[in-house]
């Protein structure tokens, strides 16, 4: 039988309402949500780029060479979206790459869908990979084919039947909105449709599992939010686990169920993605978190804030409690509080932001009144939840002890915040998020922070 007249394997599945049918798996919109079975799992995996004689070579005189990705253990489960973020350099993408084999580790072992692939040959491979779709940030799409042929290009190459083929293609035009666009080459499209068409194109084997490396970050945010938006529904309603990787924290607030954070190839953080936000556990998580939730004012701003107003300045950190995560609340009785105290508050800084379902952000207050009652209702905030309290213009407290003493206190290890002399502390990620904060992040590379 000539390879034109079979049915493949994969057209028998796509004859089936597979993917589509498949029930929701295990709640992976509730961050922090139930475990349920790993599909990928990464074990101590270290990553060296080097030439076999130099790794040998390195090994007998006990000398360490550089490692992109050095004893990364992670489990991602069936079904969620699982972001990894760091800043450029930080080894993401050698880690994403060795779930499809592209890069092997240096030492570790990769277990997918089950089987462990750290040694497999490419021929064995071959399954395993049809189950895990790739998608890029430059869309990497073939520019003399049009957006059918581009979709098409995976069942071509796994040699599906014509009629099953066309069949797919038309399905996976219509899941992502461009069917009108069928006839159109690359060049003729936009970024975001560009996109779309890689995610189809991903799609198209019926992938269990989608990588996604960077794949918003060529793209203007208004479709950013769009590619999530499909990202999400592909997650949702097929099924397919996602594993996503991002310099840019937004990306993960809007749609990571949980997050692995990388800094110098080593994992750094992982954790829930409410939990990540509300307890960030290392500096780098807090820079990152910096960029899109609003936190303690920078110094810069307390001091502008003393400069104007006379009263106590005291940030509170508004956070819903997630009981099931350990996060206490903060801030939840604020406005009780601030009627049942002789004082006055005017609101200067600050904001609050949804993340994963909860309110989540912190709020710069001046309080001005009778000494005793304002010392009264800052002991009140404090028990009410975390503050930072920076006293007065004219008692002001040292910024860097006030944070301290504070859940903002390893903020000031950010490891950005020496980048351009100034010093620790005055960092402008702890300020309110900014084009030029998130600028500054989208830029920032492992190197520069050395
Ligand atoms: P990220 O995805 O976080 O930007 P990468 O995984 O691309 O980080 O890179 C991690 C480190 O590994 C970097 O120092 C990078 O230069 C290095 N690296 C990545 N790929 C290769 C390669 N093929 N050969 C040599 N070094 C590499």
């Amino acid at each position: 039988m000539s390879e034109h007249t079979q049915t493949p394997p994969q057209a028998v599945q796509e004859s089936q309402p597979t993917q589509a049918a498949q029930p929701a798996q295990a709640a992976p919109g509730s961050q922090d949500s139930q475990p349920s079975q790993p599909i990928i799992r990464l074990s101590h995996v270290t990553k060296v780029f080097a030439d076999p004689r130099a790794l040998r070579k390195a090994q007998k005189n006990g000398t360490t060479l550089p490692r992109a990705v050095d004893d990364v253990s992670v489990e991602i489960r069936q079904g969620e979206i699982f972001g990894i973020i760091g800043y450029s350099g930080a080894g993401k993408s050698t880690l994403v790459r060795m779930i499809n084999a592209l890069e092997r580790p240096t030492s570790g072992t990769v277990e997918v869908l089950g089987r462990d692939i750290t040694n497999l040959s490419e021929g064995k491979l071959r399954p395993i990979r049809q189950k895990i779709g790739m998608v890029f940030q430059q869309f990497n799409l073939f520019e003399s084919r049009t957006v059918a042929g581009n979709i098409a290009y995976p069942l071509v190459r796994d040699h599906w039947r014509q009629d099953y083929r066309d069949r797919r293609v038309k399905e996976l035009l219509e899941f992502v909105g461009l069917t009108e666009h069928a006839n159109k080459y690359p060049s003729q499209l936009s970024g975001g449709q560009k996109q779309r068409v890689g995610i189809a194109r991903a799609l198209a084997t019926h992938p269990s599992i989608l990588l996604a490396d960077e794949a918003t970050s060529a793209l203007d945010p208004e479709t950013t939010k769009d590619v999530l938006d499909l990202l999400r529904r592909i997650n949702r309603q097929l099924g397919v686990t996602i594993v996503l990787i991002t310099h840019q924290m937004d990306v993960i607030k809007r749609i990571a169920d949980r997050v692995l954070v990388m800094s110098h190839g080593k994992a750094v953080e992982e954790n829930g993605l409410f939990s990540l936000f509300a307890a960030p556990k290392s500096p780098v998580t807090s820079h990152f978190i910096s960029t899109v939730l609003d936190g303690a004012p920078s110094r810069e701003t307390v001091d502008d804030l003393h400069r104007h107003y006379d009263g106590r300045l005291v940030t509170v950190v508004l956070r819903e409690p997630a009981p099931e995560a350990g996060i206490t609340p903060s801030g939840q009785n604020i406005s009780r509080l601030i009627a049942q105290h002789p004082v006055t508050t005017s609101l200067l800084n600050g904001g609050v932001n949804e993340v994963a379902g909860h309110a989540l952000g912190a709020i710069t207050y001046e309080i001005t009144g009778a000494p005793g009652d304002v010392e009264d209702f800052v002991a009140a905030l404090r028990g009410d939840g975390d503050i930072v309290d920076f006293g007065t213009a004219a008692a002001p407290v040292d910024y860097e002890k006030a944070l301290r003493a504070s859940i903002f206190s390893n903020v000031l290890d950010d490891p950005l915040a020496t980048v351009g002399g100034g010093s620790a502390g005055s960092a402008q990620s702890l300020s309110a998020p900014s084009t030029n904060a998130q600028t500054s992040t989208a830029q920032a590379s492992e190197g520069e922070q050395q």
